[in-house]
């Protein structure tokens, strides 16, 4: 990497915008992180299920999602709702994931996808080691208690090995060699041995503990518009009307990332995704392997002695109030595949909600904003913000003309003005 002086201000202090200003500040370059929320408690980042997943090469939005949606829409307990609204700007969006959901997009974008995720798989080891944090390399496995649910999987899992990840499918006893720990009513699987999991909220941590280290700094501001010179942005201003001088900015702030985008004349796509997490403090039994329930759609990721179970996917705005109906639909689940644990075992537990970033597509934007020379945009990233986050601190790092080490990612696809 080469060395730089210039002010870079990251909007956003989520795991995106950690992980853009980790790559920058070990640039040189001086990195402010501007978060309207020190709590974290708006950012998704913190308490997701903290899967690195190359397994997920298929974009969101594919062949089959509408209508699985649909029947998810009639069960109050489902793992997919869409809250309707009077909202222009949502189905926009429901219009151009409906374009999206078909093969042509699975076939543009997985190649991308899977050499995006085992590149930032590399990162974040090494990210790990050099910051300290543990991540856990058993893969993940995709339990499945149907027939047709593992003959999907059993697809999905020829499809990786064309991309480049790996796969097995497994039996039920191959299913207990891998995990011989834990219960389980499952027939078969799919075990990706490339994923890792880890505890988010320690990576994050650590993250922010060294790029402090490095000079960084972090404000509790909120950016609300800009000051521009012809095609530079020179100023941020704050929510408390403070400038802000800065030489570049990006734009990290999750599923809030349009409304500074339109900043610049940018209408940006994107719908917050709701999803849930709850942590087991004392779990009855504890997975050696992280797991997601294929007909429930729920993670389950051993975090040291505690078990995270996370799950849901409801379009709803920015809205991160709690619905226990859903909640229990998670626990449920979760029951039915592990069957030593009881619904009871989540009985007053602490539910974090988090927004994902979703875009119609199911790919993230990353890339200059159109019309300014010094403002990048780096959001969207939906279901696999922990996984991609190294990846994209290291394509924006490019983007400035700095770590020019890794393969080349044909990230022209993820220009944010590709809806117009
Ligand atoms: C239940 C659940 C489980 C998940 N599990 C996984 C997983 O296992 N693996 C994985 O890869 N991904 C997972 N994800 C997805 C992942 O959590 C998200 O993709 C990721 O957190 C998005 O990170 P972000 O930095 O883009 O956004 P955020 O973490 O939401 O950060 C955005 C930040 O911007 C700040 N902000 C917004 N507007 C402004 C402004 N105007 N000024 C200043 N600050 C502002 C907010 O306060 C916020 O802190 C999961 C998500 C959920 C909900």
């Amino acid at each position: 990497m080469s060395g730089n002086s210039q002010e870079v201000i990251v909007i956003g202090g989520g795991v995106i915008g950690l992980s853009v200003g980790w790559y920058l500040s070990r640039a040189g370059f001086q990195v402010t992180i501007l978060d309207r929320d020190s709590s974290g408690r708006e950012s998704c980042s913190d308490q997701n299920a903290g899967m690195v997943v190359p397994s997920h090469f298929i974009p969101l939005a594919a062949p089959g999602v509408i209508g699985q949606g649909l029947k998810w829409m009639l069960n109050p307990k489902s793992p997919f709702y869409l809250r309707p609204r009077l909202d222009l700007e949502m189905w926009r969006w429901c219009w151009d994931f409906f374009r999206s959901s078909n093969k042509r997009n699975v076939l543009k974008y997985r190649q991308l996808l899977s050499d995006m995720s085992l590149q930032s798989r590399r990162l974040i080891l090494e990210m790990g080691e050099e910051l300290d944090v543990d991540i856990v390399q058993r893969g993940l496995v995709m339990y499945c208690q149907s027939r047709k649910g593992l003959e999907n999987e059993t697809a999905v899992a020829d499809m990786a090995r064309l991309v480049g990840v790996e796969a097995e499918v497994c039996g039920r006893e191959r299913i207990r060699e891998l995990d011989p720990d834990v219960t389980m009513d499952v027939i078969g699987g799919v075990w990706f041995p490339q994923d890792c999991h880890l505890n988010p909220g320690t990576l994050l941590a650590a993250l922010r503990k060294d790029i402090s280290s490095r000079g960084g700094r972090f404000l509790d501001a909120e950016a609300v518009r800009f000051i521009r010179e012809g095609r530079r942005v020179t100023r941020i201003v704050t929510e408390s009307e403070d400038e802000l001088h800065v030489d570049q900015i990006v734009l990290a702030c999750g599923a809030w990332t349009p409304d500074l985008a339109r900043e610049f004349g940018l209408r940006l796509p994107m719908q917050g995704g709701k999803g849930y997490s709850m942590t087991l403090q004392h779990p009855v039994e504890q997975p050696r392997v992280c797991s997601l329930l294929k007909e429930g759609r729920v993670a389950v990721t051993p975090m040291g002695k505690k078990l995270r179970v996370a799950g849901t996917m409801e379009i709803c705005g920015r809205d991160l109030s709690v619905n226990p109906l859903r909640v229990q639909g998670i626990i449920e689940s979760f029951c039915q595949f592990f069957p030593a644990f009881k619904p009871e075992h989540f009985d007053g537990i602490d539910i974090w909600s988090g927004l994902r970033p979703c875009t119609p597509d199911g790919m993230p934007y990353i890339g200059p904003l159109p019309n300014t020379d010094n403002a990048i945009v780096a959001t969207g990233h939906s279901m696999l913000g922990l996984s991609l986050g190294p990846v994209t601190g290291q394509i924006i790092a490019r983007q400035l003309g700095v770590m020019d080490d890794g393969p080349a990612l044909e990230v022209g696809l993820l220009a944010p003005q590709r809806f117009g």
